[in-house]
């Protein structure tokens, strides 16, 4: 499907250059329009193309398909280019910088004569853009964070980017003949949200030849430049730019590797420390009796001439060392390494156990599927209950319902779930949190629902004590059982709210309110700290996708990461609550 993903950022780009050169707006609004359409498509457009349907579907024009068609066709676009090419190039890297949109790209360019991010920069420390109406004070500051919020993206890349590239690496190191096993190591196998390169071990089979595997790696075609290789070691740069390094061992040294390289740095300092205690030494090769290994060649480049303690798996490292397995996604040296010591780490949620999501939409909002289809993608899941929460009715770009369509939308999830074997639909409905924290609908219209999300989506720039106001009084009212992204951030794109966390957590727990992971990517939030906070303080939290089409169901995953970066049990999150469970809590709160 990156073809789909590929031609919506297209027409994306291709709107924004129109609105820069502030020609056609009508074709700018159709342009980003296709773009949307593209993005949400459930199914792949090369197919739609080579069936000749493509005239077929709705709000895809004459001229729109023939871009697509030239695109399937070439990988590239004519009128995209030409159009393209009538504006410094250095615009449109601009347009990926928060809170910077293409009219203010087009005013800086054509009063200020800004084509590039170095200028814009410039423009802005010399106090050039003063005087350029609409643009003020607080816009220059908030460029201003868009920019340091781009830089800092631009080093890290999300997980949800980095993922999917170093699953295909590891996948072709698995099927190279002399590759008994490989895995992703680093702060990646941790599930951090965001990397700075990726690290894959792998280990040899009993025949195997490192530098035949060495070879291999830097040829595979994800590789666009080869930094370094040598018989043991490689390390590329991917076509996205994203640094991987891959370290081929003995499959007898594959466990200490892969708990070496998988870090954390404090984790293993922990260990190390524990390992000393003992008498023992621990690096990248195994676990050592510190006697023996002192008379040894303590060189690093090879292993050891004496024989490991332990080495082999991480779970014979961690039991010579008298610990429990830690699962990766713990070690962060956040207390884990004394969890496992006293025997008190967590049972971690698995995705497993989610019995539903709480978080949905349809197209009588802003989704892309039915009522009908949601419901069968979360059977297929195997799912017991699943929760239409369509945007409230301040939220007009997404087609928000006002109170009469909401409880129309309603009557007709009721009757699609009374139909519905296997399945409970919860009527719900996303409401929004105002700036001021006032709920889009009245108590009485939110009585009618099922079940209540609220999430802030506006004022994303308040300052702390006012956003915490603001969601406390969203947590305050009885009808609200979850709070949906609490924060508004996107990572690498948007900070979100600073809210002082301690008071959204106390007034959560007191009152029984979830708090959401949101698990759809890039929002993840709250974030893995936020969350494990929230755990601390005796809330409750709930997971979920935020499925604007059907395969967006299966984006839980990256919310379960978070889950257990925060330390969480399926025993704390209500939507791993049996359906009579998950509507008690409901209740409750309603009725307290
Ligand atoms: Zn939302
Ligand atoms: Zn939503």
């Amino acid at each position: 499907m990156s073809l789909n993903t590929d031609l919506a950022d297209l027409f994306a780009q291709f709107a924004a250059i129109m609105e820069i050169k502030g020609e056609s707006p009508f074709k700018a609004i159709a342009f980003s329009k296709v773009s949307r359409i593209l993005k949400d498509m459930t199914f792949d457009i090369r197919k739609v193309c080579e069936e000749g349907k493509i005239g077929e579907i709705e709000g895809i024009g004459k001229s729109s398909c023939a871009i697509i068609e030239e695109f399937v066709r070439t990988g590239r676009s004519t009128d995209f280019d030409e159009v393209a090419a009538s504006v410094p190039a250095g615009l449109l890297p601009l347009l990926d910088i928060p809170g910077l949109g293409p009219k203010t790209i087009a005013l800086v360019w054509k009063q200020r004569g800004v084509t590039n991010l170095e200028e814009l920069v410039k423009a802005i420390d010399s106090g050039a853009l003063a005087g350029l109406k609409g643009i003020g004070a607080k816009k220059v500051e908030s460029i201003k964070q868009g920019i340091a919020l781009r830089s800092q993206a631009s080093q890290r890349l999300g997980i949800g980017e980095a993922m999917p590239i170093a699953h295909g690496l590891v996948e072709r190191l698995r099927q190279h003949k002399d590759v008994a096993h490989a895995e992703i190591a680093g702060s990646l196998r941790r599930k951090r949200e965001t990397i700075g390169d990726v690290d894959l071990i792998c280990a040899l089979s009993p025949a195997g030849s490192g530098p035949a595997v060495s070879a291999a790696f830097v040829q595979f075609p994800e590789v666009q430049r080869v930094l370094g290789q040598g018989p043991t070691k490689a390390s590329v740069l991917t076509a996205g730019g994203l640094q991987v390094d891959v370290r081929i061992v003995p499959a007898e040294n594959f466990g200490a590797a892969l708990l070496y390289f998988t870090g954390s740095k404090d984790h293993n300092v922990k260990l190390r420390g524990r390992a000393q205690d003992a008498g023992l030494t621990l690096n990248e090769w195994g676990l050592y009796r510190v006697s023996e290994y002192d008379k040894a060649a303590k060189k690093t480049a090879e292993a050891p001439p004496v024989k490991p303690v332990a080495s082999r798996t991480e779970t014979d490292v961690y039991k010579a060392l008298g610990l429990a397995y830690v699962a990766p996604e713990l070690r962060e040296g956040r207390g884990e390494v004394e969890a496992a010591v006293a025997g008190t780490l967590p049972t971690l949620i698995e995705e497993a156990d989610i019995r539903g999501d709480l978080h949905s939409h349809t197209t009588a909002s802003d989704g892309s599927a039915t009522i009908e289809e949601m419901a069968e993608a979360a059977m297929a899941r195997g799912y017991k209950y699943l929760a239409i929460t369509d945007h409230s009715k301040s939220q007009v770009i997404a087609n928000g319902l006002t109170a009469e369509r909401l409880l129309k939308h309603a009557a007709a999830i009721r009757k699609v779930s009374d139909r519905l074997r296997g399945i409970t639909l919860l009527a719900g409905c996303e409401v929004d949190i105002l700036a001021d924290g006032h709920l889009d609908f009245e108590d009485a219209v939110l009585a009618e629902l099922d079940i209540v999300i609220a999430s802030p989506h506006i004022a994303l720039k308040q300052d702390a004590d006012k956003a915490t106001d603001r969601i406390v009084r969203a947590i305050e009212n009885r009808y609200v059982s979850v709070i949906g992204h609490p924060t508004g951030r996107l990572i690498n794109r948007r900070a979100g709210l600073p809210l002082h966390f301690e008071r959204v957590f106390k007034a959560a727990a007191q009152t029984g309110t979830a708090l959401e992971i949101n698990a759809g990517y890039p929002r993840l939030d709250l974030n893995d700290v936020q969350a494990r906070g929230a755990l601390d303080a005796g809330c409750w939290l709930s997971i979920n996708t935020d499925a604007h089409a059907t395969d967006q169901l299966g984006s839980i995953g990256w919310g379960i990461d978070v889950a257990r970066r925060a330390w969480a049990s399926a025993a704390r999150v209500v939507n791993c609550l049996s359906e009579e469970k998950l509507l008690e809590f409901i209740r409750k709160k309603r009725s307290e």
